[in-house]
């Protein structure tokens, strides 16, 4: 029988849109630590808009951008959107996913109702003039990061995408898989290809920060595959060991107190006692590498903490390429460095669908590893962002189930 609500973990019948649905929500009057920010509540399913697709999210993926949208900062995302179109007045994120095609809208021609799909986390407007003249959708003035700036990601029974972002779901992932390592292999793909001259080559050292972590443990993989050395940092030897099964030399930043914002130049004594910390990680590098070759890229994004670090390690017109900034944005560039051995700080923002598709393609080879290192029930959406934003997080990527009733399956 058709119903107009469903319980999480139970499907309707294929290609029948119910009136209303569960959904981890975000209010503004919850701003705040995750577990006080998401709720499970009941709302309307979505319209599917011409060119988008309602998707049955069966496995969602958890990232750092929706700790942000918990906390309400650096940007609310509902007040943005509120300024924007009017918006929803609630969140509903989730920037990772698997599920079916349920619905499609007018002008759909790529997928089809009863598809299994991953979805990527961005999208933007097919006819915009840059886009038009040639530029890398990434780059467009209307791309939007789904499930974070844009409402309706996956963190619900139902989701809305643009068509181009649903990528076929290998059969061999499991739903949980399938939703948990696109984000962040794909960005770390671009950081790592997208920028020539500066893309890793056999032999280049790498250095990654948060090689643990979700980013850190798709860039490691990576950086491999691509003949790169990667020398990961972590900050506990349970860390470390796990860096090292993927590949990766270790260096641990707990032995070493420079971190974030270096002093004045002007203050001798106190920069240079920052500078001596910044010498005897670069020396631990070494000898970790085994030779003296500085790293020819440096994959960024805990920001504020590491970047000076980072630009001081960077071989000669090597480079720091960062795309996040975990431990705070207002990050101290020593331009001397920047300039005198021309090296390069490149920004780097996930990906688009030919360095999305080739992540995936990867994965479904059985060559790169998802790392899901954990997999929670629905209602645990809040506690999930809570480890990340307590980095007590285990190491890897981790998924929710949303549509699957358990965890394995690799199909409905
Ligand atoms: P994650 O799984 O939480 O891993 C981040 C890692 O960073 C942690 O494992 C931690 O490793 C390390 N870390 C945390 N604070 C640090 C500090 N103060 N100094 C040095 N290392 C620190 O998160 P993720 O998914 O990899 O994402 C990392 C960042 O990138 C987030 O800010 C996220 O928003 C951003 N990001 C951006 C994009 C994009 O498209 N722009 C895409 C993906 C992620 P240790 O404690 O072991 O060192």
């Amino acid at each position: 029988m058709k119903r107009d609500l469903y319980e999480v973990g139970t499907m309707p019948p294929l290609g029948h849109v119910p009136e209303r649905m569960y959904a981890s929500v975000i209010r503004p009057d919850r701003f705040g630590p995750p577990t006080q920010a998401f709720r499970t509540e009941v709302v309307d399913v979505p319209q599917v808009p011409r060119g988008q697709v309602l998707v049955l999210v069966m496995a969602a993926g958890i990232n750092f951008n929706n700790v942000w949208a918990a906390l309400g900062r650096p940007v609310d995302v509902i007040a943005m959107r509120g300024k924007q179109s009017g918006g929803e007045g609630f969140h509903i994120g989730g920037s990772d996913g698997s599920g079916i095609v349920w619905a499609v809208g007018e002008s759909v021609n790529s997928v089809a109702v009863g598809d299994h799909v991953i979805m990527s986390a961005c999208h933007w407007d097919e006819s915009a003039e840059d886009i038009r003249l040639g530029a890398d959708p990434m780059t467009s003035s209307t791309q939007r990061v789904w499930g974070y700036e844009d409402n309706f990601g996956s963190f619900a029974q139902f989701t809305l995408v643009a068509e181009y972002q649903c990528i076929p779901k290998p059969p061999s992932l499991s739903w949980e898989e399938s939703a948990a390592f696109l984000l962040t292999a794909a960005t770390a793909y671009r950081q790592l290809t997208g920028w020539p001259p500066n893309t890793v080559q056999p032999a280049d050292p790498v250095l990654i920060w948060g090689g643990a972590g979700g980013l850190g443990s798709m860039a490691i993989q990576l950086a491999g595959l691509l003949g790169g050395i990667p020398v990961a940092v972590v900050s506990s030897e349970e860390k470390a060991e796990y860096c090292r099964k993927l590949g990766a030399l270790t260096i641990d930043r707990t032995e070493f107190d420079h971190w974030g914002r270096p002093p004045e130049a002007s203050d001798t004594e106190r920069f240079d006692a920052w500078l001596a910390g910044v010498r005897a990680f670069g020396r631990r590098y070494w000898e970790v590498l085994g030779s003296r070759r500085a790293p020819r890229v440096v994959l960024e994004h805990p920001g504020q903490d590491t970047l000076p670090t980072s630009l001081y390690l960077c071989d000669s017109a090597g480079m720091v390429v960062i795309c996040g900034a975990t431990s705070g944005f207002q990050a101290d560039v020593d331009l001397r460095f920047l300039w005198m051995r021309q090296k390069r700080l490149q920004g780097s923002h996930f990906a688009n669908v030919r360095q999305c598709r080739a992540v995936v393609h990867l994965a479904a080879a059985g060559r790169l590893d998802p790392c899901l290192s954990m997999v929670e029930t629905f209602d645990r959406i809040g506690d999930v962002h809570q480890l990340l934003y307590e980095n007590r997080q285990p190491p890897g990527n981790m998924a929710v189930l949303v549509g699957a009733p358990e965890p394995g399956l690799t199909a409905a």
